[in-house]
């Protein structure tokens, strides 16, 4: 490879800085909208990228352009010594952003070691701040292990904490005022997600318009529009005194493909430039074959240049058959 990093764009004239990176598809919850109950068709340990394959690909498209990098998964967490890895990420020239998605079942261990291993923004997935309603969503009695995790990951120093909360009609849509106020308290980031249709669990689960909550939380709390660094597709509004922000992830009512600047990895190798669409690219065969780094680079420039323009979530609701967890959520 010439010792130039160059950019990578894709045929709309999308420029793709950002990778979800997964290091594993397997996760100890099993949401509604995500995996089904006893679902066990996971990759086989022999198909996980090693992380001496991750750390080469990361360098490759740091190359390319890309300065951000996200972990995730399936539960990223369940991948054994991951701040071994992230500290191998941060390292890589031109990786300027290292964060992390979890379920934070397992954060109270790890929180210190990933943060010291140069982790410095979080994602935390809470649907619901009641212990049934965690286990009826989320599939897990995982509570208590949950709000220490996050309670870890607080005194951890990570900043910006970001809550997603899958909101689901009839499930969970009563709690958003109460999760607004625990996030308040703690100087979360709340951030609300509509249900993607992966999957026949991601179609099933309960889909709820956010627009309308948008409008009402708007009108209530007198917040107003602004935008939040981190270069993802929430439209977010925040307090006039700045003390609170919440984002809206609507993929289904408002989609944001147009700004769209991320690809996705999943475990075993194959690279998704869209996460509502089939289009991938094996990258395990070429790493593990005789690819050079130059080959490997111009496989992604010319995935990423067929990158789709849009997902059809609303168009073909039952054309993606994997689960989130299985792409790298
Ligand atoms: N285990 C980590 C976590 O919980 O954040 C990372 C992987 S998880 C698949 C990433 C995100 O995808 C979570 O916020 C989860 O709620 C969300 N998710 C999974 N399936 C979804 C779906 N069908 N629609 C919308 N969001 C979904």
């Amino acid at each position: 490879m010439d010792n130039h990093p160059q950019d990578l764009s894709d045929g709309c004239g999308r420029r793709i800085e950002y990778v979800r990176l997964s290091v594993t598809d397997r996760c100890d919850l099993r949401c509604t909208y995500c995996l089904p109950k006893g679902f066990v068709a996971f990759e086989e340990p022999g198909h996980w990228l090693t992380f001496d394959e991750m750390v080469r690909l990361v360098r490759i498209f740091a190359h390319l352009g890309v300065h951000r990098i996200r972990l995730t998964g399936g539960e990223p967490l369940l991948r054994r010594n991951l701040p071994a890895l992230a500290a191998r990420l941060n390292a890589i020239p031109g990786i300027t952003d290292l964060s992390l998605s979890t379920n934070a079942t397992q954060l109270a261990r790890h929180a210190a070691a990933l943060r010291h291993a140069g982790i410095s923004r979080l994602n935390i997935s809470l649907d619901s701040l009641k212990r049934e309603r965690i286990e009826q969503i989320n599939g897990r009695a995982a509570h208590e292990r949950i709000m220490a995790g996050i309670m870890a990951a607080k005194a951890a120093g990570f900043a910006p904490i970001k809550i997603n909360m899958v909101v689901l009609q009839g499930i969970n849509d009563d709690e958003i005022d109460e999760m607004a106020g625990f996030c308040l308290a703690h100087g979360f980031i709340l951030r609300l997600i509509e249900t993607m249709p992966m999957g026949e669990t991601g179609r099933t689960a309960g889909y709820l318009d956010l627009q309308p909550v948008r409008r009402r939380l708007k009108a209530h709390f007198g917040l107003i529009d602004t935008v939040l660094p981190g270069g993802g597709p929430a439209r977010y509004l925040k307090a006039p005194d700045g003390r609170f922000s919440v984002g809206f992830i609507t993929p289904l009512s408002q989609h944001f493909c147009d700004t769209c600047n991320r690809v996705r990895l999943s475990v075993d190798g194959t690279l998704y430039p869209c996460l509502g669409q089939d289009n991938s690219l094996a990258l395990r065969p070429l790493l593990r074959g005789q690819a050079t780094d130059a080959a490997i680079a111009s496989a992604i420039r010319a995935a990423v240049a067929s990158k789709p323009a849009r997902h059809e979530f609303r168009e073909a609701p039952g054309k993606i058959l994997r689960f989130m967890s299985q792409t790298g959520g």
